[in-house]
């Protein structure tokens, strides 16, 4: 399977974001392991918008008899897509970003699922050179720097801001990302790291085992900055490295109050992850007192 073949297939109105909804060819610059089973590619998209933090591309795969397969992948890194942004850096490092005239580049970061379809050729099998259709970038809700609406519009009719609370911008984040779902969060402590103030960003894990763990270097080194901008906490559902703080185990209510900015601070917190991982720690939020609009979620599919 490859990206190539294909003609562009329009679906307007289907953009969450605005702007053109055309497949567009891209090519697989880098590609680098992350854990036992995770790859994170760079794609090379010319005429891709703009992308923020948190959102997502379609990419459609095409075999050589013709047969299609398209997945939602998350943006791991958006920092390319943007002429004043820096990054992803492709495989020959950080001095390779693109310049101001390169096409647009992202990231994304895929988890091999054993008996997927589309996963495993992408983690064991796409390479440099490889061919891609991309449709994006998508998603307004589900982004950080979070979008200011207008007090005055329907949005605000619809969710009112909690009495007390910071603006959006200005509020703690908490991020929560289960196994995979930790993607379009590092987008957002890499978009984070571009400012020179921001509001404290914590970023929670959970993963199996130490193994799993994605982006461990990037995320230690800015954990290790000092200051309290971004902060990084790993919970290991299966098994914990022999200096853990905490023994594996699967999150609980319990533990996930004590791990994330408290409610009263009015944090705006994203969730990424498996359904049920969602929906779990979605309920616990809201029953600890988090203001149900100030919980952003992104479902990754899964049990
Ligand atoms: C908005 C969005 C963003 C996403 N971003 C990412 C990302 O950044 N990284 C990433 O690895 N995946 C991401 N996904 C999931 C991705 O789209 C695919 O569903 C996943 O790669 C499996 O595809 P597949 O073809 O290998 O498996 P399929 O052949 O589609 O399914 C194989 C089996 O795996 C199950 N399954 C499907 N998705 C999941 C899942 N996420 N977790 C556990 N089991 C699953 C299916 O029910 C089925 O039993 C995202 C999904 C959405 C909707």
């Amino acid at each position: 399977m490859s990206g190539a073949g294909a003609g562009t297939g329009a679906e307007p109105g289907a953009d969450a974001g605005g702007g053109s909804f055309d497949w567009l060819p891209g090519t697989v610059v880098s590609a680098s392991p992350q854990g036992a089973r995770g790859r994170s590619l760079v794609v090379e998209v010319p005429g891709l918008r703009t992308a923020r933090a948190g959102q997502h591309v379609d990419l459609r795969l095409t075999a050589d008899d013709g047969y299609q397969a398209t997945r939602s992948y998350s943006l791991s890194d958006v920092r390319g897509t943007s002429r004043s942004g820096a990054g992803p850096a492709a495989a020959a490092g950080p001095a390779a970003v693109p310049g101001p005239a390169a096409p647009p580049r992202f990231e994304i970061t895929v988890e091999r699922l054993d008996d997927g379809e589309v996963s495993p050729y992408l983690v064991d099998h796409a390479e440099p050179g490889d061919p891609i259709e991309v449709r994006g970038p998508i998603g307004g809700w589900f982004v950080w720097p979070p979008t200011e609406f207008d007090p005055d519009s329907a949005v605000h009719a619809v969710l009112p801001e909690p009495a007390g609370a910071p603006r959006p911008t200005e509020s703690p984040v908490q991020l929560i990302g289960g196994g995979s779902g930790i993607a379009p969060l590092v987008a957002m402590v890499r978009a984070r790291g571009l400012l020179p103030a921001g509001p404290e960003m914590r970023l929670l894990c959970s993963v199996r085992t130490p193994a799993d763990r994605w982006f461990v270097d990037e995320l230690d080194a800015a954990d290790a900055q000092p200051g309290d901008a971004v902060s990084v906490r790993w919970a290991y559902t299966r098994e914990a490295p022999a200096d853990a703080v905490e023994p594996a185990g699967r999150l609980t209510r319990a533990r996930l109050d004590a791990l994330v900015v408290p409610a009263e601070q009015h944090p705006l917190v994203y969730v990424c992850g498996t359904n049920s991982f969602v929906e779990a720690i979605a309920g616990w939020l809201v029953d600890a007192g988090h203001d149900p609009t100030r919980v952003r979620t992104e479902r990754f599919g899964g049990v």
